[in-house]
């Protein structure tokens, strides 16, 4: 062993929302904890997100009416994942969400719920403020005395004993961080990497990158050159719905983060170039990506009118329609038709395709894309008729790699064989697995909680090294 060691029970790689939690559980359970941060400050992808995370049979759906349990969600969740989603990986999140939910909770974290966020659906996204959650967390770790927190450390490869068991980290400085339990990985996904998008997803390598600016894969490629069994990676798509800060006419803010708006969710209709619809817009951001993607110069519009906007609410930040207003990010107008030449595209065709929907809408029934009619509280209230109207232009941006390694039910990295590699967990992007072939919406921040409080729970009782 290298004499200028710095050792720990447990290193944690990587300060977004699942490392802040697996530093903070394994701490509270008695471990001392090294929490690496490769950029300058903790967040990575997790404080850009818009706040929704996944949980079922919460206090705030009780308290909403809504009846919800872990069965349920399990179901949604392989459902979500068309047959391709490991029932292992899902069940981690199912055994730990709830407990996650209320530690996260009692630390401080504040939810906000309502039944009707994506009518017609039962609703479990749990709103947070943007990044509050992963601040709150790191807050605690903080101030915590078993944790030691530092940035701009670069962790770059696994380093064994000699049963080949995980005993710490190296730097891309040289220096060794040594784990007596374990090593977590929550390095997050490879938004920023041009080599394995190029490898796993080269379609999307021009696309927009929203995800935390170096997230490239790290602890994909270290527990990879350990034997790393690896899940979904045919299954990265890109998100639908990413503003277009510089379509003409908008506001354009120099550094804004690039927002995502879901005004589909609530009844918008989303039209190409030609003004017409192309996908059932109940689908997820996932799927309508793949069709979004096709359209002339990739662009589309989410159209709208006074009634959707209304519905508007601060978190998670997609459904805040009013601050996108707010920030320039929407075009409006008190005709479809004057809406129409704002965003360029032929009015004839744009009030065809609106007036279409609309009899759909009074019909019950979409024979155009099957989009499901649901009640939005009364007849007619799903027409899209009533002035002003909006449109938000938008294109695909990638957040997220939905992809990684194999982990079991204690969030322990598998290899190749379905063997534990000992000594290393994983949590958040950097684990395969949960999704599947498409993407249950709020299981990303969801699975970055869940399998961080897993993974800290695991580690600290692991055996040492
Ligand atoms: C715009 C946007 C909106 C989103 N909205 C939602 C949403 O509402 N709901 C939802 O469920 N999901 C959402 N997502 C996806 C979600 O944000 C991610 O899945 C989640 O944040 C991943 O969390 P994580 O902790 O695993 O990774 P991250 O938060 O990315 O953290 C990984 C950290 O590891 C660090 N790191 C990387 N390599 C190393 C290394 N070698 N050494 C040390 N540190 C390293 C990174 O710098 C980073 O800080 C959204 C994503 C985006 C981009």
């Amino acid at each position: 062993m290298n004499d200028s060691a710095d050792i720990h029970d447990v290193v944690v790689v990587g300060a977004g929302l699942a490392g802040n939690a697996a530093a903070l559980s394994a701490a509270e359970a008695g471990a001392t904890v090294c929490l690496l941060e490769k950029g300058e400050a903790y967040g990575g992808t997790s404080v850009k997100a818009g706040g929704g995370l996944v949980f079922a049979g919460t206090d705030l759906q009780r308290e909403a009416g809504v009846e919800d349990d872990d069965e349920a969600l399990r179901t949604a969740i392989l459902a979500a994942g068309r047959g391709a989603s490991d029932p292992e990986t899902v069940a981690a999140y199912v055994d730990h969400q709830l407990d996650t939910y209320t530690w996260m909770t009692a630390r401080g974290v504040e939810f906000d719920y309502s039944a009707d966020l994506q009518p017609g659906q039962l609703n479990r996204l749990h709103g947070t403020a943007p990044g509050s959650a992963t601040a709150t967390l790191h807050r605690h770790n903080l101030e915590h005395p078993g944790v030691t927190y530092r940035t701009h450390v670069t962790t770059e490869r696994l380093l064994t004993g000699g049963s080949g068991t995980v005993v710490g980290v190296t730097t891309t400085d040289g220096e060794e961080v040594r784990a007596r339990r374990g090593v977590v990985l929550a390095s997050g996904g490879f938004t920023r990497s041009d080599e394995l998008l190029a490898t796993f997803a080269p379609q999307w390598l021009s696309t927009t990158r929203l995800g935390g600016a170096d997230n490239t894969g790290d602890g994909l490629r270290m527990a990879w050159a350990l034997g790393a069994g690896l899940a979904d990676m045919a299954y990265v798509e890109a998100s639908f719905g990413a503003c277009v800060p510089a379509f003409p006419d908008l506001a354009d803010v120099p550094g804004r983060e690039p927002t995502l708006l879901y005004a589909n969710a609530q009844g918008a209709v989303i039209v190409n170039r030609e003004a017409r619809r192309f996908v059932d817009e109940s689908l997820n951001y996932k799927q309508i990506s793949v069709s979004c993607v096709r359209q002339t110069d990739g662009l589309a519009f989410q159209v709208f009118d006074a009634r959707i906007m209304e519905r508007s609410q601060p978190n998670p930040s997609p459904s805040d329609y009013k601050q996108a207003l707010a920030d320039g990010l929407l075009l409006e107008a008190p005709t479809i038709a004057g809406l129409a030449g704002l965003m360029g595209v032929d009015p004839d065709t744009l009030e065809t395709t609106v007036a279409t929907y609309n009899g759909h809408v009074d019909a019950g029934h979409d024979p155009d894309f099957g989009r499901p009619i649901v009640d939005r509280g009364g007849p007619g209230a799903g027409r899209i008729d009533a002035g002003p109207f909006y449109a938000f232009p938008c294109r695909c941006g990638l957040t997220t790699t939905y992809c990684g390694v194999t982990v079991d039910r204690s969030l322990r990295v598998l290899d190749v064989y379905g063997e534990p590699i000992a000594g290393l967990y994983a949590a958040g992007e950097v684990v395969g697995g949960l999704h599947g072939a498409t993407y249950y919406s709020g299981t990303g921040l969801g699975k970055a909680a869940v399998f961080g409080r897993g993974a800290g729970l695991s580690v600290a009782s692991g055996a040492v090294g």
